[in-house]
């Protein structure tokens, strides 16, 4: 494929829906492995105690691994977790472990229990590892990792499935998108929405799409990612669809969404939020 020029500024993205199975994770993962093989060096920081991320990527995550807990707990640097993909060394992750199930609970009565990944994710924690992308694969939920999560970035990505009931609770992250933006980081915003599980034969995948290109604009990716059963098989094998089928409509469609994604500058001004 193209190579794609250096980014000048590392983009940071939260993708985030407290709805568990919108494809959040498998989003986060095939993104990525699409922005590493047009050349972009490129971050998943898998901030979800299930660790599925961590498995798509192949990356060890047992308990005790250096993980995004310690890294959340600072007992660990980013460069000290970060471990790289066996297919690509531009594609790496900052795995979870099960240990993050309690992390929820501990930064309760943590100082700046809010701003810890942002400190963990610092321009001068990377220095070096030229990172243009950072994506933190949030758990389904709005608690604290996923505000960590959103304080840390300046994008936020919502992956929307095409199902019934897609826009439901979309509604109840914006206005947490809204208050951290308001309280915690003034520069967050969505400047992506990526249509997921996308069945053609349907007249309601439809009926979604076009529903949320009328709420989010120009934000959403012209790519949609079909089901496919080869998307939901790839992670079995410790791989992301562009490793474990490169020819496939998932692995086509999500290589189409990263070079859209990097195309964007991810500037607030390039988005409309209607
Ligand atoms: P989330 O992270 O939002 O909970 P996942 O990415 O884990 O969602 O996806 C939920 C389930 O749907 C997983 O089993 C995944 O393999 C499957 N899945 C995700 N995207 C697709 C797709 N495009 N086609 C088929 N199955 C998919
Ligand atoms: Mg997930």
């Amino acid at each position: 494929g193209t190579t794609l020029p250096k980014l000048k500024q590392r983009r940071i993205l939260t993708i985030a829906n407290q709805k568990g199975g919108v494809g959040k994770t498998t989003t986060a993962v095939n993104i990525a492995a699409a922005l590493a093989i047009q050349g972009l060096t490129v971050l998943v920081v898998d901030l979800d105690p299930q660790g599925n991320a961590s498995t798509a990527l192949g990356a060890d995550h047992q308990s005790g691994t250096p993980s995004s807990y310690e890294l959340l707990l600072g007992e660990v640097q980013a460069r000290d977790a970060i471990q790289r993909s066996a297919h690509n060394e531009r594609l790496m992750c900052i795995p979870a472990t099960i240990d993050l199930a309690g992390a929820e609970i501990e930064l309760v009565s943590m100082v700046a229990r809010e701003g810890r990944l942002k400190t963990a994710l610092s321009e001068e924690a990377l220095d070096g590892l030229g990172i243009d992308f950072v994506l933190i694969d949030c758990p389904p939920s709005l608690g604290l990792l996923t505000v960590n999560a959103m304080v840390a970035a300046t994008e936020v990505f919502i992956p929307i499935q095409c199902e019934y009931y897609a826009l439901e609770g979309v509604g109840q992250l914006l206005r947490n998108i809204d208050l951290v933006q308001a309280h915690l980081n003034p520069e967050l915003h969505v400047s992506t929405v990526i249509l997921t599980m996308y069945d053609g034969r349907t007249k309601l995948a439809d009926q979604v799409a076009e529903e949320v290109r009328r709420h989010f604009g120009d934000a959403v990716l012209r790519a949609v990612i079909p089901r496919s059963v080869k998307v939901s098989e790839a992670p079995g094998y410790g791989q992301t669809v562009l490793e474990y089928d490169p020819g496939s409509r998932g692995a086509m469609s999500y290589l189409d969404a990263g070079r859209e994604l990097a195309a964007r500058s991810g500037l607030a001004d390039t988005t409309t939020r209607k």
